[in-house]
């Protein structure tokens, strides 16, 4: 691994803004902002071949903007994360200055009135959720998990959660946000620009918003948000989740006047049809096709691969039953209305050929605890394989999603067979979004001590990539799963040249090329 560091006179400069304390280049310490899941479908191996130049913690967005100022005065490339969950967060073509938000992690105002939460860069989902229900309101689950940060869902990098059906795409949430743009100047959106409030980050003329993150986000490649403003949901829940148990095991209880189901079809496409009904009669708070069908029940509720194994054998008839199924929670303000609701989702399932699966207590639970706050995501994603990615993502139609679905999966179960994979039939996350679109994630288990498994994530990747190309499906995170410029020189002219305007966008808002923008363009 190659170290360069900071010139010594910028090292100083930052050490000024933030205090000694708050900076290092200690090569310990930047290995491990040089590990992180995802690097070796990049470079072979969890070790990025660099470390960053060093690493600087900010107290404030004005010592954010401090630092971005120093930045542009050395010629000094920067990049900001707010949890560091992945590749797109701690990696990059070359080095570069790492600004780890995690000082700045109020949750600054939650306006009830107007549900609306204003929040720094370091609060998580399960913290802000937890504050909210509190008040009769809720944020997303996002499906990387309960720490994973809101500002950098709502304005940075994608933003897909588990109620999204009824608490919608953080990137539709962001209602506001303070955006220090790449050159130092600090812009607040919306009606912000005003100082009239938090409550939309669109206009006044053009919409910002669309430049700050698009449909997958900027990824560190436009400057750095310190705060955003994102709408709430309602919650009409307890104030307090009764949770129990130990990590990673956990058991909540279902609140009064919510149900819960796992609900089994016999086919992909009857299964489709089911969420397609929910969402358009609006009964549920999330309904969501279940990522690794019956083995997430066995993944959420046990904690090793081989006590997963047993139960795998034990309940291999349920297990084969859940292929196509979905997990569904009904939510209601008083005992009358969930009994409609209850009533229209049997309707439902009736007339779509569903089942009721039988889950125990402990099953039950977990899957519950996964879809309110997204615990158990790791567990499910990470462990079977040790790591995990995607063949097909998109958002899209129903109908469309199917037919990429079929289309793919095909490829992933020859992997699968010769070992390379772990994936099963039928397996994706899929889900609708409320008023927008269905999400859909293939997902699939890799092993990433194995170079043979890591290059069949690789070819997968491009292999999907070209079928969405030449079948006119589309693209979608053009930004994140672009390590270089060919893919977006060959995706652009067939996709509106989106990739001539992301380059004029990143040229026009930063000058010196400075807010490192490997997963975002290239100017
Ligand atoms: C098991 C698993 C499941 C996942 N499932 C989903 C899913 O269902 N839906 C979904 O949306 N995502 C999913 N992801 C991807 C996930 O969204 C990201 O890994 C996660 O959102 C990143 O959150 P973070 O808070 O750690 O952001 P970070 O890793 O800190 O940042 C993500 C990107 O945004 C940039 N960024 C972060 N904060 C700022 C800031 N304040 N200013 C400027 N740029 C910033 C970073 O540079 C980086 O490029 C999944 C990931 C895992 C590991």
């Amino acid at each position: 691994m190659s170290q360069q560091k900071l010139p010594g006179e910028a090292y100083r400069a930052l050490e000024d803004i933030v205090g000694p304390e708050y900076i290092t280049d200690d090569p310990a310490i930047l290995e491990s902002y040089s590990f992180v899941w995802g690097n070796e479908a990049i470079f072979g191996s969890r070790l990025a071949p660099f470390r960053p130049l060093a690493v600087v913690m900010p107290g404030s967005a004005e010592e954010v903007q401090a630092i971005v100022k120093a930045c542009n005065r050395f010629k000094i490339k920067f990049k900001a994360h707010s949890t560091g969950f992945g590749q797109h967060a701690l990696t990059a073509k070359e080095p570069f200055l790492a600004i780890d938000l995690r000082r700045l992690n109020r949750i600054l105002l939650i306006d009830e009135r107007n549900m609306i939460a204003v929040v720094e860069p370091y609060v998580s989902h399960a913290e802000l959720f937890y504050e909210c229900i509190k008040k009769g309101l809720r944020f997303n689950a996002l499906g990387a998990g309960p720490s994973a940060s809101v500002v950098a869902s709502s304005a940075c990098h994608d933003g897909t959660g588990f109620h999204s059906l009824s608490s919608h795409f953080d990137g539709k949430n962001l209602v506001g946000a303070e955006w220090v743009l790449p050159d130092g100047e600090i812009v607040r959106l919306g009606s912000m620009a005003t100082d009239s409030g938090w409550f939309t980050a669109d206009g006044p003329g053009l919409s910002l918003r669309a430049i700050l993150r698009g449909r997958v986000g900027a990824n560190g490649g436009l400057g750095i948000v310190t705060k955003v403003a994102v709408k709430l949901a309602p919650w009409y829940g307890p104030p307090k989740l009764n949770v129990r148990g130990e990590p990673p095991l956990y058991e909540v209880e279902i609140p009064e006047n919510f149900r819960f189901y796992m609900v089994a079809f016999p086919s992909l496409d009857l299964l489709v049809e089911f969420l397609r009904l929910i969402e358009e009669e609006q009964i549920a708070f999330a309904a969501y096709k279940v990522p690794l069908g019956g083995v997430t029940f066995i993944q959420v509720t046990t904690d090793s691969n081989d006590k997963a194994w047993e139960k795998y054998k034990a309940k291999k008839e349920t297990v084969e039953r859940a292929n196509y199924s979905a997990v569904v929670l009904l939510d209601a303000v008083s005992p009358k209305e969930i009994e409609v609701k209850e009533a229209c989702f049997k309707e439902i399932l009736k007339a779509t050929g569903g089942e009721i699966l039988t889950l125990d207590k402990q099953e039950e639970s977990a899957l519950l605890a996964q879809l309110l706050i997204g615990l158990g995501t790791f567990r499910e994603s990470f462990r079977a394989g040790g790591s995990f990615s995607v063949g097909s993502f998109y958002d899209s139609s129903y109908d469309l999603l199917v037919k990429l679905i079929k289309v793919t999966e095909e490829k992933l179960l020859k992997y699968a067979k010769e070992g390379k994979i772990v994936f099963m039939p039928g397996e994706c996350f899929l889900g609708p979004v409320g008023g927008q679109w269905c999400h859909l994630e293939q997902v699939y288990g890799y092993d990433a001590a194995d170079l043979e498994s890591v290059k069949a994530t690789q070819e997968i990747s491009f292999y999907v990539l070209a079928t969405m190309l030449e079948q006119k499906f589309g693209l979608w995170g053009e930004g994140f799963i672009s390590f270089d410029e060919s893919i977006h020189n060959v995706a652009g002219p067939v996709c509106g040249n989106y990739h001539l305007k992301t380059r004029a966008i990143k040229r026009a808002f930063d000058p010196n090329l400075l807010s490192e923008s490997t997963y975002y363009t290239s100017p």
